[in-house]
């Protein structure tokens, strides 16, 4: 018998406004609406809401209002709500607690507890609006020196790189995670703002081959969607070993969202669970992985730098500097605060560590074995605003990766329900009602729109500091100070006290 739990949330309907258009009947995916017809009333069924407000944005008069249910259980600081309702729902059920999105824990976040500097007096700041600022980065192996000849052309070989106009990349969301719409709206942004999407490790949509200039393809240890063709249409290719939202383990998209079209793209039976093994069954050292590095280089013909992406881990300084030695030409962390469209609860919120103290602890060990310049380092788990963006490349990154920040632009309210697959926004479903939610001119505009805005956020940080170019800030920890952060947290991250 299943045990009644509270709702999350109250849903109040003003009934002087409601006009009864069923709108909310019809948005809602999660079934908490439904028309009355003898009553001529719509009810809710509130213990299935899920926040995600898409009824109370559509809803034409505004009558709907959604608010948190105040608590239910006696106080416990222990026992919390949380904790209660998990335990009763593992009860019944015996399984594994999947959520969707990243950690929402109260671990220190600390882009909040670091401040940026900013020129007065002696170092005079740059005027952002009138000066020229760059902002373009370029991702992959760097030589030490460069040579011209007598003519001043370039003499030294250069390594295949990435060009970015803007040090900001959207993160990996594989097809069947998120919808095809998403996915095309990820892509024609990339491209308008000359940045790069990332497959994730769902393969390539042949409608999509024609944006691969801005196109990162994966190759994480279930190989789905992987072919010569697929690895040679890319400006990078990434090996996926691991992920902030659930380091250690390997990927899960459920059955039911695995579509004709998505069985065909991955190249596997529709309808199956697509499980992507917890390690890729090649690597089981340094080696093997230099091996598939290699490999990779083999098959693109060292015409495009190799990634490695792993997660944020307690020894990842020194995990970093092998892959950097095993050939990879940018390594990618993810921290803590990463998102997914699926975990077990239990690993998202218990494994990994924050992505600024692995940031700080890899670009440090990575100078002090001096090869930070063979590979650049890119970073995500948690990046929310241009501001974390300088930070970040203050501390040692030469780019960042968002995937969550990119989903809100697109609509999403962050309700956590991406497990589930009825997303009411159509962003992590492949459900073809709800997917044409989101028209892809709209999403494409309102992501390039998003990455222009931080540009100029970027470049006023950058004008305050007194550096003109994004090369110039990067690692440049003299421009960051912490605060309310102890000796050892200082120590980590290689930056002063405020005041100091
Ligand atoms: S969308 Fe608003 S006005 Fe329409 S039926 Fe629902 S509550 Fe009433
Ligand atoms: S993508 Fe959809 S289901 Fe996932 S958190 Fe955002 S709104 Fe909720």
């Amino acid at each position: 018998m299943k045990t009644y739990l509270p709702g999350k949330f109250i849903v109040e309907r003003d009934d002087k406004r409601c006009i009864r258009c069923k709108v909310c009947t019809n948005q809602c995916s999660f079934e908490v609406h439904s028309y009355d017809n003898e009553e001529d009333a719509i009810k809710s069924a509130e213990e299935k809401c899920v926040g995600c407000h898409r009824c109370v944005i559509f809803c034409p008069t505004r009558a709907i209002t959604i608010r948190q249910n105040p608590l239910d259980y006696r106080q416990n600081y222990n026992w919390r709500p949380e904790y209660i309702e998990d335990i009763i729902k593992q009860a019944e059920t015996g399984g594994i607690l999947l959520t969707g999105m990243g950690d929402d824990k109260s671990q220190r976040i600390y882009w909040d507890h670091l401040v940026l500097n900013a020129s007065q007096v002696t170092n005079p700041s740059i005027d952002a609006l009138r000066e020229p600022m760059e902002l373009t980065t370029y991702l992959g192996r760097k030589p030490d020196r460069v040579e011209l000849d007598k003519n001043l052309n370039v003499k030294t070989e250069l390594y295949p790189q990435v060009k970015l106009d803007v040090p900001v990349m959207f993160s990996a969301m594989s097809y069947g995670a998120v919808s095809y719409h998403v996915q095309l709206s990820l892509a024609r942004a990339a491209t308008e703002s000359g940045t790069m999407w990332n497959t994730g490790e769902g393969g390539l949509h042949p409608t999509l081959y024609k944006y691969s200039k801005n196109t990162i393809v994966q190759v994480a240890s279930g190989r789905f969607g992987v072919h010569s063709k697929y690895l040679n249409a890319a400006a990078a290719v990434e090996i996926k070993i691991g992920q902030g939202a659930k380091p250690g383990i390997g990927g899960h998209l459920p059955g039911e969202k695995v579509s004709a079209d998505v069985s065909q793209v991955r190249m596997i039976p529709q309808g199956t669970d697509a499980l992507s093994p917890h390690p890729h069954h090649d690597i089981y050292s340094i080696e093997d992985l230099s091996q598939l590095i290699y490999a990779l280089k083999e098959a693109t013909n060292y015409s495009k730098p190799i990634s490695v992406k792993i997660a944020a881990v307690h020894n990842v300084a020194a995990i970093a500097s092998g892959i950097v030695r095993a050939g990879a030409d940018i390594v990618v962390i993810d921290g803590l605060r990463g998102a997914t469209g699926a975990a077990p609860k239990v690993i998202r919120d218990n494994v990994g560590i924050p992505i600024e103290l692995a940031l700080a602890a890899v670009d440090a060990r990575l100078r002090q074995e001096g090869i930070r310049n063979l590979a650049s380092l890119v970073v995500s788990g948690g990046i929310r605003n241009a501001g974390d963006v300088a930070k970040a490349i203050a501390l040692g990154a030469d780019a960042v990766n968002i995937g969550t920040a990119a989903l809100i632009a697109l609509g999403c309210t962050v309700c956590q329900q991406c497990h589930t697959g009825k997303c009411a926004w159509g962003i992590c479903t492949s459900n073809l009602f709800l997917t044409k939610r989101i028209n892809p001119d709209i999403g494409a505009q309102k992501l390039a729109n998003l990455l222009r805005g931080w540009s100029h956020e970027l470049k006023d940080i950058m004008g305050g500091l007194g550096v003109n170019a994004v090369e110039s800030l990067r690692g440049n920890r003299l421009h960051l100070r912490g605060i309310n952060l102890t000796d050892t947290e200082l120590e980590i991250l290689g930056v002063k006290m405020a005041g100091s």
